[in-house]
């Protein structure tokens, strides 16, 4: 399991869940205390806890736990991770909070989204209701030594996301808001599930952009600079799908020949299709997952404007 350091108080761990490497990354912030970025899934949290050895932090040093929202990938294993960190409270946006505080039901609804990977992550176990803040926007928190986390509200991506901005080191962690990276083919792949919302999600990138940060924290994966102009990018990717299934599902298209159609119209997207169909935790379902979050929004916005 590898650790980079990212800056003088920032440390990547790369989580490896069930070995697989450049997928899910945690990070580790250091002031006079220290916080954990993204927890991952219950099944690397083995993982983290050497990372925290490596770096050198013990687990009593831990005093915050932040997570961007609720998804599997990046906070199922809160609940694992907090057993082994006496003093560490849990940052989580506050409509995430009872998703964690009794997570029956968001693990439910895992296993029937995600199928067999969400065994692979494994089970998600509950946060006791006193290890939890419920996070706001522009919430601060201070771990001395000039080392402050910012709390900043980026939904879009699902209704209780967050990033977070560290400003000493001029990074952004914008979890799940500013897509994939894939680091292989330094190419930016959309995250954009249901029920995905295409205004606010492009609002909260515009939001990162502005804060004109040095690096981007991506827990898929990893930290890359020219941030601004990578989330230009990102942003310009949103909108061209957007154009597509809106085009599409004009002529009645089924989802599986919108899926042609992005390719067809996205050449970079074209060139790495065959990678995620490899990938054991992407396969071809995230870009299906994707479609059907924009045909879900479509839907949505074009019946609230018959009726309005
Ligand atoms: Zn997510």
């Amino acid at each position: 399991m590898q650790v980079q350091k990212v800056d003088d108080f920032l440390y990547l761990i790369d989580l490896e869940p069930v070995g697989i490497k450049n997928y899910i990354a945690s990070y580790v912030l250091r002031g006079e205390n220290a916080a954990i970025i993204e927890t991952g899934p219950s099944v690397s949290i083995e993982n983290l806890l050497s990372g925290l050895e490596k770096i050198g932090v013990t687990t009593e040093e831990i005093e915050y736990v932040a997570v961007s929202h609720v998804h599997i990938d990046h906070a199922g294993g809160a609940g694992t991770l907090l057993q082994h960190l006496p003093n560490a409270k849990l940052l989580v946006h506050e409509r995430g909070v009872p998703h964690l505080m009794n997570p029956e039901k968001l693990w439910t609804q895992t296993k029937k989204v995600l199928g067999k990977i969400a065994e692979l992550y494994e089970e998600i176990k509950p946060v006791p209701k006193e290890r939890v803040i419920a996070a706001t926007n522009g919430m601060k928190i201070n771990l001395g030594s000039t080392v402050k986390l910012e709390v900043l509200e980026t939904l879009g991506h699902a209704s209780h996301h967050l990033s977070f901005y560290e400003s000493e080191s001029n990074s952004v962690f914008p979890g799940d808001a500013a897509g994939i990276y894939l680091r292989e083919f330094d190419v930016i792949v959309p995250t954009t599930p249901l029920p995905f919302h295409l205004e606010t999600a492009l609002a909260s990138i515009t939001r990162l952009a502005e804060l004109k940060p040095k690096n981007l924290c991506y827990t898929h994966f990893g930290h890359v600079g020219d941030v601004v102009r990578r989330l230009e990018t990102y942003k310009n990717r949103l909108k061209l799908w957007a154009k597509v299934v809106l085009e599409e599902i004009k002529t009645e298209d089924t989802p599986k020949e919108i899926y042609q159609k992005i390719l067809m119209r996205d050449p970079e997207i074209n060139a790495i299709a065959g990678f995620l169909q490899n990938h054991l935790m992407f396969r071809r379902g995230i870009l299906m997952q994707n479609i059907d979050g924009f045909i879900g929004y479509f839907r949505k916005t074009v019946k609230r404007n018959k009726t309005s």
